[in-house]
């Protein structure tokens, strides 16, 4: 298979082909679709399978899409966005996955010339820049448990617009002690939305979180 065949659109194919990805990794080939098909997703992914570019492809293309369909319904009110809405939400457990998970959106975004905003937030510095980042809201949001919550609490975003949910290495988020606050979080969420979880093992905790939060969620373990 390539990566046509999985459904995705032009400017991300041209990307692809400019970063010389030749042909998808299995997780992707098997995950693509389904996430693109608005499915739940519950996959078993370690780090260097290509899970990164298999959830932030299908995200992308599902902002795009959102955007482009808005647009063609005029710019009616029920289209604007409070100034501090979003979209697809990506939690991680520490901040150097999430600058990279970042780096990784943004470059593959390129072909969209600036129409898909994308930030990260973590712990360890300081929060003010961070607040401003978020000014008018951000279409991608790439953030640790912690920090979030401090930005909620500071109204900087809220998450009642969010209609993609990534968990990234949930079983790393959730042994670093990270249980309450991603808790806390998930309540803020919308009910109605799609939710992705990657993890490397299932232990128990991981186990009970994909029973409250995932909807028939299709299976992936490679
Ligand atoms: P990840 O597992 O998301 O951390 O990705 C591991 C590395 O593989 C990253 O450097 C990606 O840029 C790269 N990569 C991901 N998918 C592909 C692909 N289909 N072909 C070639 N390289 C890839």
């Amino acid at each position: 298979t390539n990566f046509k065949e999985l459904g995705l659109i032009t400017p991300l194919l041209d990307r692809l082909t400019e970063l010389d990805y030749q042909q998808p990794t299995p997780i992707q080939a098997q995950a693509i679709p389904t996430i693109l098909a608005g499915r739940d997703l519950i996959a078993g992914a370690n780090t260097g399978s290509g899970k990164t570019a298999t959830f932030a492809l299908p995200l992308l293309q599902s902002i795009h899409l959102q955007k482009t369909n808005s647009q063609k319904q005029g710019s009616n009110k029920t289209n604007i966005k409070p100034g501090n809405y979003v979209a697809g939400l990506i939690l991680v457990p520490t901040r150097e996955l999430a600058k990279q998970v970042a780096d990784s959106i943004k470059s593959y975004a390129q072909h969209f010339n600036g129409e898909i905003k994308t930030v990260a937030v973590f712990g360890g510095v300081s929060v003010n820049t961070q607040m401003l980042a978020l000014r008018g809201g951000t279409d991608i949001l790439v953030a640790t448990p912690g920090r979030l919550l401090d930005l909620i609490s500071s109204n900087a975003i809220k998450l009642d617009l969010v209609s993609t949910l990534i968990l990234d290495e949930a079983d790393r988020m959730l042994s670093l002690g990270f249980t309450e606050e991603l808790t806390k979080l998930l309540n803020l969420t919308p009910k109605k939305k799609q939710t992705l979880l990657f993890s490397a093992t299932f232990p128990e905790q991981v186990q009970n979180l994909t029973k409250t939060l995932l909807n028939q969620a299709v299976e992936i373990q490679l």
